[in-house]
């Protein structure tokens, strides 16, 4: 499913949930909020709204990295030719300006989300040893590096981001917060199956335990 749906479907669970349960406004709307987020979730495994929302774009890595590989290497040739000759020193920076080039060619979208998940962590730790940011951050490094429509649409996954809403409920005392992110999650796994008629590919729910598609 697509990953607006998704963050409908998330938006709708946590407004739902709000007005069951009559609470404020104002929490009504943060509620919409975690529901939405959470529903997009699981998709940090893939390019998509969710990751593509939070990972800065690869171009603003890309481009000056290339641009300073090729700088590094033209004044190098030019320190070279002014010299006379070609040192180890010049040799070591013309090296060094080729893999800075190398580098930003391999750069993908993942690997920025990856950057932005060890960011986090760091932000994490830098905030007074904030536990829920830094296995939000982990979450995130760990998802970049998974194939799509696996271990976040499972079970495992649906558990790893239970803890962190609960830790973030505690931290914020933000009572709803774990049980609306969950109902956000869920919404994004079910409307991901199989037996919905604009999925082809369904959930590994089980993985690894059980590696059939729902
Ligand atoms: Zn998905």
């Amino acid at each position: 499913m697509k990953g607006s749906s998704h963050l409908a479907i998330g938006v709708a669970a946590g407004v739902g949930i709000g007005l069951y349960n009559q609470v404020e406004p104002i929490t009504i709307g943060l509620f919409a909020i975690v529901g939405g987020v959470a529903g997009l979730f699981p998709d940090l495994d893939t390019n998509g709204v969710a990751s593509n929302k939070i990972t800065l774009s690869k171009s603003l890595l890309k481009i000056p990295l290339m641009v300073m590989g090729i700088c590094v290497i033209l004044y190098s040739l030019f320190e070279s030719f002014m010299a006379l000759r070609i040192d180890l020193q010049i040799m070591g920076s013309i090296i060094i300006g080729g893999i800075m080039i190398l580098l930003s060619s391999v750069i993908t979208q993942k690997r920025m989300l990856s950057f932005t998940g060890v960011g986090i962590v760091m932000g994490g730790i830098a905030i007074d040893m904030s536990y829920w940011i830094i296995l939000l951050g982990i979450y995130i490094v760990i998802a970049s590096f998974l194939p799509h429509r696996s271990y976040t649409h499972s079970i495992i996954g649906l558990s790893f981001f239970a803890v962190i809403l609960y830790m973030a409920q505690e931290a914020m005392n933000l009572e709803g917060l774990l049980i609306v992110g969950i109902v956000g999650y869920i919404s994004h796994l079910i409307t991901d199956m199989k037996c919905l008629p604009m999925n082809r590919r369904g959930v590994k729910l089980f993985a690894p335990v059980w590696n059939k598609e729902f």
